[in-house]
Formats: structure tokens, C-alpha cells, sequence
């Protein structure tokens, strides 16, 4: 029963399920502004386009019941609405990842290709040089840029 409990936090605690909440109560708020931009303006304007046809009121009487084809309509509209603002949202996001991915890339390029530089007349030198080659002076390891980072930890 023990190892139920801690299986269940673990389950909870893993992040999976808060985003999963998020992604739930976030995507219920969305469904309702997509709903309002299909019934209040996109069908409106349908509606004018086809000669004030209201779509949800598109029914057909079929013996005692009514089939009700209008508001099937409207959910297909809100389907297609929904996928292409996902989709939207999804290629956007793709796009960022890409775009960061190759910041991060040329960030590293750039510091694996740093060059040490002397402290005393800004000559570049060797990696590992103890005495610099323009000037003479000696370099003191800890000064080679690159390897000065980390300032006293304490
Ligand atoms: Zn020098």
C-alpha cells in the first residue's frame, strides 16, 4: 500500500500531470473563444454571404424527429478552426526552437573558437602558452580568458 502511495506522488509530482492540467484548462478557455468566433462572427457573416441563412437553425423534420444538420455545420467550422489555430501555434513554435537552437549552436561555435589573449599587450597567443609571444611577458594561467570564469566561489 506504501509503495502505491509513493508510486501515485511520484506520478503527480512528475510534471506531467500539472501540464497536463494546463494544457486542459488552457484548452477548455480556448474552446470557448473559438465557439464565440464561430457562432458570433464567423457564422453571422456566412449567414449574410448565403442570404441570412442562421446555420444553427438548419433543421430538417424527418417523421417525428429533426435532424439538426446546422449546428453538425458549426462544429465542423469550429473542428477546422481549432486545427488550423493549432497548427498556427505549433509552426510558430517550431520556428522559435529553431531559431534557438541555432543561437545556442553559434554561442558554443563562438566560444570553442575564442582565442586567449594576452593580459598585458592583447596579442593573441596559444591555448596553454605560458609566455607570450609578442611581448615577452609571462602569462599567468588563470588570466588566459576562458579559464578566468568563475570568480571565487565562496
Ligand atoms: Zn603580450
Amino acid at each position: 500500500m506504501k509503495a502505491f502511495v509513493n508510486e501515485f506522488k511520484e506520478f503527480i509530482s512528475r510534471g506531467n500531470v500539472m501540464d497536463m492540467a494546463v494544457g486542459v484548462v488552457v484548452g477548455s478557455a480556448f474552446t470557448s473563444i473559438v465557439n464565440s468566433l464561430v457562432n458570433d462572427i464567423i457564422m453571422p457573416i456566412v449567414g449574410i454571404i448565403t442570404g441570412g441563412i442562421d446555420f444553427s437553425s438548419l433543421k430538417i423534420g424527418l417523421g417525428g424527429a429533426q435532424i439538426a444538420y446546422g449546428n453538425f455545420l458549426n462544429a465542423i467550422i469550429n473542428f477546422l478552426i481549432v486545427a488550423f489555430a493549432i497548427f498556427c501555434v505549433v509552426k510558430a513554435m517550431n520556428t522559435f526552437r529553431e531559431k534557438s537552437a541555432e543561437l545556442i549552436g553559434i554561442q558554443k561555435a563562438e566560444e570553442e573558437t575564442a582565442t586567449p589573449v594576452c593580459p598585458f599587450c592583447f596579442e593573441e597567443v596559444k591555448e596553454g602558452a605560458t609566455r607570450c609571444p609578442h611581448c615577452g611577458a609571462e602569462i599567468p594561467a588563470a588570466q588566459v580568458p576562458g579559464t578566468e570564469e568563475a570568480p571565487a566561489e565562496a
